[in-house]
């Protein structure tokens, strides 16, 4: 089988080298090309041994992704890719200039199995997980993107908050992160990768484990069982208590704070009152609050909080529980690029 490029560590294309019989030597040259170069074919590696290249040719694939379409948000800051991959499904990355950062908003999988009733990713349902090089894949193309059309920036963060659960696709995408943190290569480091779960319970006890340099954010949306229940399918899987109990474990064991997000639904979970709730139950913990005005998507009829109350719901959490929190900038909503509006047109 066909080994695709961007599915490789370094020390893999090491191992890959030695088991054709060739020196490793070349690895730095071909790792180059990959991740600094950002080649997308041998023909844009001219230096490669003959030996090398045919083996390459022989055995192996650049997993580019291809744009099956793009837009541009009216504003400039956002643009959404449409992504191609090889069996024919697609995915959606988004490039977001924030504040003068690029950042890369990657997917984890085609759909999503978790069935969250206001994120248009949850209303196509799933199809299948990506592979760690579909994934790595996303971020070379953002920084091609960015490198083509000579934009002064080149990418620095990542979040892996596009489509999918992350969490659901725990080995991929971990290793997909060990290639993009390589300092050789894309040299997407812990401070510069952030993962946003819905609530594993097992993937946040085990990144906790393997304390797995990266942000973490929590979607956690509801301060009781039985409102995030309702907004979220898989807390009957992993209840509120189990989820902050392995949250408590995260930042204890790797000493982290994390990120906790709260779409913000008008008249559902943003009343004085919920801001308390949401207070009491971060009390103590290493805690920082995003909130994420609804976006709107096809399969729900909610409404976004207002601003005003938006900045109420902040002012309790600061004056009360000594909470920082921010308000997501609404960005991209006009190409539906916004959190949660990630979805392929033709599967919902
Ligand atoms: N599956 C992961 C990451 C992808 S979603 C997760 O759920 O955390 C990224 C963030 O967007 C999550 O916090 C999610 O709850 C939020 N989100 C989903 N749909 C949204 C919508 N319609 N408006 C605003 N935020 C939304
Ligand atoms: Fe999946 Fe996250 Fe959307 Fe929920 S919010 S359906 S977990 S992508």
């Amino acid at each position: 089988m066909s080994i695709n490029l961007y599915d490789l560590t370094r020390a893999q294309l090491d191992g890959l080298l030695v088991s054709w019989e060739l020196k490793p030597v070349h690895v730095p040259l071909l790792w180059n090309y990959l991740y600094l170069g950002l080649a997308d074919s041998l023909d844009a590696m001219p230096k490669l041994p003959p030996k090398l290249r045919a083996r390459l040719k022989a055995h192996t694939h650049f997993g580019v992704l291809p744009t099956a379409f793009e837009t541009d948000s009216s504003d400039g800051f956002t643009r959404k890719y449409l992504l191609a991959l090889a069996d024919g499904e697609k995915i959606e990355t988004v490039l977001m200039r924030f504040t003068g950062r690029v950042t890369a908003c990657i997917s984890s999988q085609v759909g999503c199995a978790m069935g969250c009733v206001f994120c248009a990713t949850g209303q196509m349902g799933y199809t299948r997980h990506l592979t760690a090089g579909e994934i790595v894949a996303q971020a070379v193309h953002v920084a091609r993107a960015l490198r083509t059309a000579k934009e002064p920036h080149r990418l620095r963060n990542i979040v892996l908050m596009g489509m999918g659960e992350p969490l659901h696709n725990y080995d991929a995408v971990m290793h997909a992160i060990e290639i993009m943190r390589d300092e050789t290569g894309l040299a997407l480091g812990a401070e510069r990768i952030t993962l946003s779960t819905v609530g594993v319970v097992p993937g946040i006890l085990r990144l906790a484990k393997e304390k797995r340099p990266l942000h973490l954010a929590v979607s956690l949306h509801a301060a009781t069982q039985a409102e995030r229940a309702a907004l979220v399918p898989a807390a009957k899987k992993w209840p509120l208590d189990e989820l902050m109990a392995a949250c408590r474990t995260y930042s204890e064991t790797t000493g982290r704070r994390i990120f906790y997000e709260w779409t913000l639904i008008e008249g559902k979970n943003d009343s004085i009152e919920h801001a308390r709730a949401v207070g009491r139950l971060l009390h103590g913990l290493p805690a920082q609050v995003n909130l994420i005005p609804l976006n709107p998507t096809a399969g729900y009829t909610g409404a976004p909080t207002r601003t005003e109350a938006a900045k109420h719901f902040q002012h309790i959490l600061s004056e009360e529980f000594k909470i920082p929190s921010t308000v997501r900038q609404r960005r991209g909503i006009d190409i539906a690029a916004g959190c949660g509006q990630l979805a392929v047109a033709d599967r919902l």
